[in-house]
């Protein structure tokens, strides 16, 4: 174990910072948003847990703090638990409450053969990596909005990748925060959960969606251009 820190941050945005696990094996590697608003700031996924995010963010003492989940997936709700008002999908309001492998996929970073390149705590031991349970505060569904002031992030439902994965869409400035249903990689749908026949519906709806930048759940942020082209390489793949 080195006293490296385990995240790493980076500015995206004037308001946005991606914030990372280096040492989280490439497939777990999300990554997490924290977004300064005037009214509130937003978290937007929560990595492995592996350590506290909570205590590595850099938060305004006294400011409202909303935490969103794009999905259930082990690699974005490690550190869920940690923060007091939780929103996420009601097609994953259980999943949530429970944090079972079978939602979450825990058993899969288990698994994985150096799941992580240094450890996180003195004598970690992946076989008894669990997710902490984080019951939602505040259930989303289509069309739900998130107001933090300056700007204004309505709820896409983009199911596909699994059953509850959202997207945070602000128009004004066509900020979109999509998780693991689009990003610039190699995209899942072969997972317990994943439906192709609904994450075609979902590439439909994204390659027309009129954004600046898109922030995905892995992988660098996209443009317009970008996201569309991976939206319809995929549905030239799936029809
Ligand atoms: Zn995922
Ligand atoms: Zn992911």
């Amino acid at each position: 174990m080195s006293n490296a820190p385990w995240f790493e941050t980076g500015r995206l945005a004037e308001q946005v910072v991606r914030i990372s696990e280096p040492n989280v094996h490439r497939f777990f590697r999300a990554n997490l948003y924290h977004v300064t608003g005037r009214d509130a700031d937003l978290v937007i996924d929560f990595g492995m847990g592996l350590r506290s995010l909570r205590e590595y963010l850099d938060l305004p003492p006294g400011k409202p703090v909303l935490a969103i989940a794009t999905h259930v997936h082990v690699d974005h709700v490690g550190s869920f638990h940690e923060f007091e008002h939780r929103l996420g999908h009601s097609a994953e309001q259980e999943a949530f409450s429970q944090m079972q492998d079978a939602d979450t996929l825990a058993d899969y970073f288990r698994k994985q053969p150096e799941c992580v390149a240094d450890l996180p705590v003195k004598d970690w031991d992946p076989t008894n990596f669990k997710i902490a349970a984080a019951p939602l505060s505040e259930v989303l569904v289509e069309g739900s909005f998130i107001d933090i002031g300056n700007a204004c992030y309505h709820v896409l439902h983009l199911p596909g990748h699994s059953p509850g994965s959202v997207g945070l869409f602000d128009e004004q400035s066509g900020t979109l925060f999509c998780g693991d249903a689009i990003y610039d990689g190699a995209l899942v749908d072969d997972l317990p959960g994943c439906d192709v026949s609904q994450y075609v519906e979902t590439m439909e709806r994204l390659r027309k969606i009129d954004i600046s930048v898109a922030f995905g759940g892995h992988g660098p942020p996209m443009s317009r251009e970008r996201m569309h082209h991976i939206a319809e390489t995929y549905l030239r793949a799936n029809n």
